[in-house]
């Protein structure tokens, strides 16, 4: 039996070569020739201020937040319906993350939720693209530029995605995106940090090192500078042989993102008069990064067995992503009930950018049978 991966990176002989590169040149570590090629060139690509090429994106995250001072007894609404890596940021600063609800046609952090929770406590907002979907930045920037308060986008999933017109990452003055294996572009782990302001990238830049600036610059400086500590930093960088392997990816981006949305509108084409889901909907002024593609059962289905049914098929499927409040670790007493069924209702199914047409055709075969096959009966009749 065929299996279909759920999620499946698009590394090959390009990616090799450029390994081989880093090899030869003696400098595998961080922060060298390839990690600083790289840092220019999504500088460049996003037009921003400075980009800070680091270990993932929950230090990107982290580092955001210790830019903006964030302290012991601040508060940060963050996206519920998300990877939980903005609210943990949150809690790495001591801080305390406050859960926003989401919309429930995109699944984004919903701008009605984020004004009224606005408190005294109040420091700044992390909006999440949800699995590749971007927030909506023209609502969001006007409720933080009314009360003071800072905006960061976290674009882990966006990767070529569009917001009017502007691209996912630079949506807000601070951005993190995520180069993990199952994102859009990756290097096994990697992450960056997209400042607006050139101070910013350059403090984050400075913290991700230990605290000290690049080793590979003072290795080539005459004489003997011994560097001072005068700041705990932490070891946030992204290695040279991982910005190797994403100069190629990023080169490739727009290819990888044809087959994700081509995959997408299969999906959709193939799924539209399917009553027992619905399929993710994109408003006219965005685009998606489509890092997942996750289907909303209907209340009427029971999705661990539909799960079942899949993964006995040899078809990988996932619960999509997290309801945050609902996370033991945070004590939330916050509700933030569109999150929460959507954390219960999502079905991601296979999606990346070495699907076949076969395989997505299989895919829905499978999946509309199992649907039938876990559906409770309502009104006292069959579905289907
Ligand atoms: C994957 C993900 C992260 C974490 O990225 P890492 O690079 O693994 O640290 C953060 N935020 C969101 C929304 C994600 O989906």
């Amino acid at each position: 039996m065929e299996t279909i991966p759920l999620v499946q990176a698009s590394l090959g002989e390009q990616e090799l070569a450029a390994v081989a590169e880093v090899f030869a040149s003696g400098w595998p570590a961080g922060q060298g020739p390839w990690g600083k090629a790289l840092e220019a060139e999504l500088a460049e690509r996003y037009g921003v201020g400075d980009a800070v090429a680091l270990s993932n994106c929950g230090a990107a995250l982290h580092l955001s937040l210790l830019t903006l001072g964030v302290a012991p007894g601040d508060e940060v609404i963050v996206a519920d319906y998300t990877f939980p890596a903005p609210a943990h940021a949150v809690r790495y600063v001591g801080a305390e993350p406050v859960f926003a609800d989401v919309r429930a046609d995109t699944g984004t952090i919903d701008p009605r939720a984020v004004a009224e929770l606005v408190g005294p406590r109040t420091v700044g907002v992390i909006a999440v693209d949800t699995v590749g979907l971007p927030a909506d930045y023209t609502e969001l920037r006007a409720i933080t530029d009314r009360h003071g308060l800072f905006l960061v986008e976290d674009a882990a999933c966006a990767v070529g995605a569009t917001y009017q017109g502007r691209q996912a990452g630079e949506l807000a003055p601070l951005a993190c995106l995520s180069f993990h294996g199952r994102k859009g572009a990756t290097s096994g782990e990697g992450g960056a940090l997209l400042a607006a302001d050139p101070a910013h990238g350059a403090t984050a830049r400075f913290r991700a090192s230990f605290g000290i600036g690049s080793i590979f610059d003072q290795s080539r400086v005459v004489g003997l500078p011994v560097p001072v500590f005068e700041e705990i930093g932490y070891n946030y960088k992204l290695s040279d042989i991982a910005a190797a392997i994403l100069r190629v990816q990023l080169g490739r981006i727009g290819e990888l993102l044809e087959r994700r949305r081509a995959v997408a509108a299969r999906y959709e084409e193939l799924l539209a008069d399917e009553e027992l889901l619905t399929v993710p909907w994109v408003p006219e002024d965005r685009t998606h990064a489509w890092q997942s593609y996750m289907v909303k059962l209907d209340p009427s289905v029971d999705r661990e067995g539909v799960a079942a049914d899949l993964r006995a098929q040899g078809i990988g499927c996932g619960h999509g992503t997290w309801a945050c409040h609902l996370q033991p670790v945070y004590e939330s007493k916050r509700s933030c009930p569109v999150s929460a069924d959507l954390f219960h209702r999502n079905l991601a199914v296979p999606m990346h950018a070495e699907l076949t047409a076969d395989q997505v055709e299989r895919t829905v075969e499978v999946l509309r049978g199992a649907l039938r096959a876990h559906a409770r009966p309502r009104g006292g009749r069959r579905v289907g």
